[in-house]
């Protein structure tokens, strides 16, 4: 193999482009990315086998990466016969799987290939296992076919422990009843995605302290109430009212920007649309200053080039960490619930 498949959201291919260029060429590799629909195609120079890059270019690393796979070159496949050319590039490969997905761009055209997926599953995987490609123990691998379009595929292979476990990498979450705003949604996928599941109990914990700013109608907020959390909501906007009779919220008319907490809190959010470099700013002084222990927060990328942005915010943040001495561990990710924004996570360390 020697090229990397890469998902993310429809739209924002240059920007994963350019993410993974960069990196690469980080870990001393080149190549020459291609923009597809809702994913890119990363051939790689030179004559080691792309898992190696794989292998070093962690998904959890990676902005706007929903899904990370070695793959093989694309198929143009007959609508007569479409099983064949893909069992012969697999057997081919020598590659051997426990599981087969097959996945489409999160886009309409792409969810109009869902009947061709199920008319294909059977046959695909029954073949599959006649040819010993498909079998009980092959190291958790799973074979993903990548429909462009009816077509077009491209093989690629995930790993356990390197890869998004959701199909297409998107996480759906369900709008809880109750909650104020959509936006609710992005609050709880970055838990799911920075937090594990066997640590909420700790890290999400009654009796916390928290402060959303920008909290207005109140969809983060009700997620830090749901926790049990004491919650600063810092809005000049009106916060719902079911929310605030929950008793846990206190509703401060004040600029988020400038608001200092009375005492250290464990969780700082902050949802407010406004420059990145401006919040990432505000932040900043809020984790040297240790007035949170964690924080989640949105950078809005109505620009064009939104890498080059997140880049220069997320290596701003690092070193202002760094020169304060203060140690910190800092992730972002474009979430499903996320739209024309990152997601920034960040935890101190001590
Ligand atoms: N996270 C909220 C939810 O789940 O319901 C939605 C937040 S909305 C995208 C952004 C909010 O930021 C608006 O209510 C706006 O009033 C508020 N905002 C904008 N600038 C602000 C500032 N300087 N200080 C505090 N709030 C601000």
């Amino acid at each position: 193999p020697d090229r990397l498949l890469l998902y993310c959201r429809p739209g924002f291919e240059a920007d994963l482009a350019s993410e993974v260029a960069e990196r690469a060429d980080g870990l001393g590799w080149t190549g020459t990315p291609e923009a597809l629909i809702g994913c890119v195609d990363f051939p790689v120079d030179g004559d080691l086998p792309a898992n190696e890059l794989h292998r070093q270019l962690r998904l959890a690393g990676l902005v706007f990466a929903r899904q990370s796979l070695v793959s093989l070159p694309p198929l143009c496949l007959s609508r007569e016969d479409r099983l064949t050319p893909i069992i012969e590039q697999v057997v081919a490969s020598g590659w051997s799987f426990e599981t087969v997905w097959q996945e489409t761009p999160d886009t309409n055209e792409g969810k109009a290939l869902a009947g061709l997926i199920r008319a294909l599953a059977r046959p695909l995987e029954s073949l599959l296992k006649k040819r010993g490609a498909l079998r009980r123990k092959a190291g958790g691998r799973r074979l993903h076919l990548c429909w462009h379009d009816g077509e077009r595929v491209q093989l690629g292979m995930s790993f356990p422990g390197n890869r998004s476990e959701l199909p297409g990498g998107i996480r759906r979450l369900k709008f809880p009843r109750g909650a104020p705003s959509r936006s609710t949604l992005k609050l709880e996928e970055a838990w799911h995605e920075f937090v594990p599941r066997d640590e909420w109990p700790d890290r999400l914990a009654e009796g916390m302290q928290a402060a959303d700013l920008g909290a207005a109608p109140g969809g983060w907020t009700w997620q830090l109430v749901r926790c049990g959390m004491h919650v600063f909501a810092i809005d000049n906007g009106p916060m719902d009212k079911g929310l605030m009779a929950s008793g846990m919220v206190e509703h401060l008319r004040e600029d988020g920007f400038v608001w200092e907490p009375p005492c250290r809190l464990d969780w700082l959010v902050c949802d407010i649309v406004d420059k990145p470099a401006r919040v990432v700013a505000m932040v900043e002084r809020w984790l040297v200053r240790r007035w949170c222990r964690e924080a989640v927060f949105n950078l809005k990328l109505p620009m064009k080039r939104r890498w080059e942005t997140v880049s220069r915010c997320l290596a701003g943040l690092e070193g202002a960490l760094d020169d304060a001495g203060v140690r910190g561990e800092i992730r972002c990710r474009h979430l499903y619930h996320d739209r024309e924004e990152v997601t920034v996570h960040v935890r101190l360390l001590d």
